[in-house]
């Protein structure tokens, strides 16, 4: 029997859904280099009134609304501290420091995600021309699909801010973060999305994740760091005309996409269940919309022959540090018992 492929390398694979396309062929159009288009305009008052900020930038990458971010804080010769794992250290070409000459502070983190307090105080460098300038505590909510306690993100913050630090979050999955925990308070993920996003002077959110658009994030702060990050966007060539298409796709995820990401939080659970219990196989409980399995005792050296296996069974992940499973819009508790067969057929269990 043949199966659709199951593509759980990431929810970034979704195509716009039919109502999704038709919200980008209604959307009015115009110059967003003029600041014309009244659809891109409109996304970036939407995202900022959602999260409680006086402005937003759209842009076309999560990568660019982080460059756009850490250069809107730092000059050349500062520095950010981030984690060891966080997507604007280690996954974007080192682009902060390539293109803007501001260096990370790379900290490993503890083992629920988070940078210990006591790392953080201690990577603050004093004022003294041996030292790079330390400007920046940039956090990642979610992190490895991990939510980081609320608490937590509030005393860091709070940190920052009491010794002249910024304060980013790299929140391409911050509604993921917020459904989460609105499911653990028993409270509405809009209300929580705004509660995280109230921590930080600048908040990156991705459309193109699990919100399931094809193109697009959105960085917001306040006039004063927009407008800066503006200019940036310019440089990095983020400028982009009739963007409302994309920016309308983005606005229909807003309304449409964020309560339902509850479902693929259950659909990686279904998939960690169907996986317990095989010998060789270590999962992790996900917290989120992301599974991590790592593979143990002799099948140690096997993942690159698991993936090969689930490939020719029509089910994809990603193997790059730990095998990753992620749950998204276009998969469904079919795709998810097909896949959890085709990993078990691999283990004969
Ligand atoms: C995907 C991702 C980004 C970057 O997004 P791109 O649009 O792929 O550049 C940034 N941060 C995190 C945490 C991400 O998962």
């Amino acid at each position: 029997m043949s199966h659709p492929v199951i593509d759980l390398r990431s929810d970034t694979v979704t195509r716009p859904t039919e109502a999704m396309r038709a919200a980008m062929l209604a959307a009015p159009l115009g110059d967003d280099v003029f600041g014309d288009d009244p659809s891109v305009n409109a996304l970036q008052a939407q995202i900022a009134e959602m999260l409680g900020f006086e402005a937003a930038l759209f842009v076309p990458t999560g990568t660019q609304s982080n460059f756009c971010a850490i250069l809107a804080h730092c000059q050349r010769g500062d520095e950010y501290i981030v984690g060891q794992m966080a997507h604007c250290y280690r996954w974007e070409g080192g682009g902060a420091a390539v293109f803007g000459s501001v260096q990370p502070q790379p900290l490993d983190h503890q083992p629920d995600g988070t940078l210990a307090l006591q790392d953080i105080e201690a990577a603050i460098k004093p004022d003294d021309a041996h030292f790079a300038r330390t400007r920046l505590l940039a956090l990642e909510n979610t992190l490895g699909g991990k939510l980081l306690p609320f608490d937590y993100i509030e005393q860091a913050t709070q940190l920052a801010q009491r010794r002249g630090l910024g304060r980013h979050l790299d929140g391409a999955r911050l509604f993921n973060a917020a459904v989460a925990q609105a499911q653990r308070r028993g409270t509405d993920a809009r209300a929580e999305a705004r509660r995280i996003a109230g921590c930080f002077d600048t908040v990156s959110v991705c459309f193109s994740k699990g919100l399931g658009a094809p193109v697009g994030s959105a960085l917001c702060g306040s006039r004063e760091l927009i407008s800066r990050a503006h200019r940036i966007r310019k440089m990095a060539g983020g400028g982009m005309r009739q963007a409302g298409m994309l920016a309308a796709a983005a606005s229909h995820a807003l309304q449409h996409h964020v309560d339902r990401l509850a479902e693929d939080h259950a659909l990686a659970r279904r998939l960690a269940e169907g996986l317990s219990g095989i010998e060789g196989l270590k999962v992790e409980a996900p917290q989120t919309n992301l599974l991590f399995v790592d593979l143990v005792g002799e099948a140690k050296a096997r993942s690159a022959d698991l993936l090969a296996h689930l490939k020719r069974e029509g089910v994809l992940a990603t193997g790059l540090y730990r095998l990753r499973f992620a749950t998204h819009l276009d998969v469904d508790a079919a795709g998810i018992a097909h896949a959890v067969a085709a990993i078990r057929s691999f283990f004969h269990a």
